[in-house]
């Protein structure tokens, strides 16, 4: 969706937003997809090596790099920024990526979407969601390019 308000038709702008915003999500991906095929309950467990991997790729600071390109920036960034409001639960804070790699402080989020499986749509996701569609259309017409 950001992909659409900020490049309007600008096809490979969109396409890079979009790719950025599914990277910081590639080693969990993987690790889901591996722990499947060999039976065991996807991401139960995880080595201290996986959990620096997956911070790397979801550090806010080594998303900065990617200011160079703003597509990419926009990008990585909605999925950093999604992820850090909706990571707050408790029980995930010792393998949840600490958002600010190579510093040693982790962030917490808003609210957890992971403890209800099953129920796509609280509230509170709506009201989210409503939030983000105006931040970014306020964004949009506050970047003219
Ligand atoms: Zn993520």
């Amino acid at each position: 969706m950001a992909s659409q308000i900020f490049f309007p038709k600008d096809v490979i702008s969109q396409l890079l937003v979009i790719g950025a915003s599914v990277v910081p999500d590639v080693p969990v991906a993987s690790m889901l997809i591996l722990d499947k095929l060999k039976g065991k309950q996807p991401l139960k467990e995880q080595t201290k090596n996986f959990i620096k991997v997956n911070g790397i790729f979801h550090s806010l600071i080594i998303w900065l790099i990617s200011g160079l390109c703003w597509p990419v920036f926009v990008g990585g960034y909605s999925h950093l920024l999604l992820d850090r409001i909706s990571h707050s639960g408790e029980k995930f804070r010792e393998v949840d990526p600490s958002m600010l790699w190579p510093l040693p402080w982790k962030l917490r989020g808003i609210f957890e979407y992971r403890k209800k499986h099953g129920e796509l749509f609280s509230p509170v996701d709506i009201m989210l969601t409503i939030l983000c569609i105006l931040l970014f259309t306020w964004l949009r017409f506050s970047f003219p390019k």
